[in-house]
């Protein structure tokens, strides 16, 4: 046979990897003759990262069957992968089936290997590289779509690929293909408004995660009626986007946020005021002096006095109830009376706090 496959493939524009070898391989018995392209799925696990697995496999033939055992595999990636120019072992007896006759399936068809398992759809990559491949073929060997085939529609031991694969469909994506209707396709390449080079495909999967996500915001269970007073909707795109946001922000998903644990205040105890307990304390924080007006400031060494605030007496009743406080938990001590820590953090947040109140500012103390 002297269909160039690669050539024609890549005419086409479709990706197309060589195996090499493949001009000459084939195994013995009739050269094709193709009227059709018979489909096939290898069920093989294909993935991204590994997305045409059964090449050597269908380059080399299986113990009970010599290869090769089709003309192309098409990876989940869309890659064609042209395994062989001859005689291929892949259709066996087969039974009229569209517009081809019954007979010898290794003659009367190309036979293409979509490398999925079978058990769900393939993908839209793969997908649409076997419309293509099938459209490329079919035209070149001045057929119609109708003449492409499923394993499924001409076996005779019942065989059920391409799996999930509706050939009706498929052929009339084909006919579309054949029509010269490609204005665009899933591979070719962009560049989007951001000046990002994307392809069909990769826009497309762009926008079936955007959709899935708003489908999740909008129709996740347990979604609220919409308040909007009539709204028959389960939430609102106000609402939605501001609870989003607010879990995202930071209000700690699910859970209501939690009270901060109040930050004990350093125990202020003015100096040179004796304490019946040698425990170390921190001075109260220096509170800044608000700067009088250069206007009214008098050109002395003394600063004006505060009128609401005497310092001998606030120092005294600072350190009145700080020593009170120490006392207390000291006294408490000396009867064997352990207080519990938040009692104990309690007592000296209180005085800590009118204490704070009541101690003059550290300058002030000093005059
Ligand atoms: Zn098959």
């Amino acid at each position: 046979m002297s269909l160039d496959l690669v050539g024609v493939l890549r005419s086409a524009g479709l990706v197309v990897t060589a195996t090499p070898g493949w001009a000459q391989r084939g195994v013995r018995g009739t050269p094709p003759a193709p009227v059709g392209v018979l489909n096939h799925h290898t069920a093989s696990s294909s993935s991204e990262r590994n997305p045409a697995p059964s090449v050597q496999l269908t380059i080399k033939g299986r113990s009970d069957l010599d290869g090769p055992l089709c003309h192309i595999v098409i990876g989940a990636d869309g890659t064609s992968h042209i395994i062989a120019a001859g005689r291929a072992n892949h259709a066996g007896r087969a039974k009229a089936s569209g517009p081809n006759p019954a007979g010898d399936g290794n003659t009367l068809y190309l036979g293409v290997e979509w490398d999925y398992d079978g058990t769900h759809p393939p993908n839209s990559a793969q997908y649409n590289a076997a419309v293509r491949v099938n459209a490329v073929l079919l035209r070149h060997l001045g057929r119609p779509a109708e003449a492409a085939r499923g394993h499924k529609e001409t076996s005779t031991t019942g065989k059920w690929d391409p799996g999930y694969v509706d050939m009706d469909r498929f052929r009339a994506d084909v006919a579309r293909a054949m029509s010269g209707d490609t204005d665009m396709n899933l591979n070719d390449e962009f560049t989007d408004w951001a000046g990002t080079t994307k392809t069909v495909q990769g826009l497309f999967n762009d926008l079936d995660q955007r959709i899935a996500a708003l489908h999740h915001v909008f129709l996740k269970p347990g979604a609220e009626p919409s308040r909007i007073p009539g709204d028959k909707n389960r939430t609102n795109l106000r609402d939605a986007i501001m609870d989003t946001t607010a879990k995202v922000v930071g209000a700690g998903g699910e859970t209501p946020p939690q009270p901060v644990p109040p930050v004990p205040l350093p125990t202020p105890v003015p100096e040179n005021q004796p304490t019946p307990e040698p425990a170390p304390v921190e001075p109260a924080p220096v509170e800044p002096v608000p700067e009088a007006p250069p206007a009214a400031q008098a050109p002395t060494d003394t600063p004006a006095p505060k009128p609401s605030r005497k310092p001998g007496r606030t120092v005294a009743a600072g350190g009145a109830a700080g020593a009170v406080g120490t006392v207390a938990v000291w006294i408490a001590s000396l009867y064997g009376v352990q207080m519990p820590e938040p009692v104990a953090a309690s007592i000296v947040l209180v005085l800590s706090a009118g204490m704070s109140y009541f101690v003059p500012d550290r300058q002030e103390a000093q005059q």
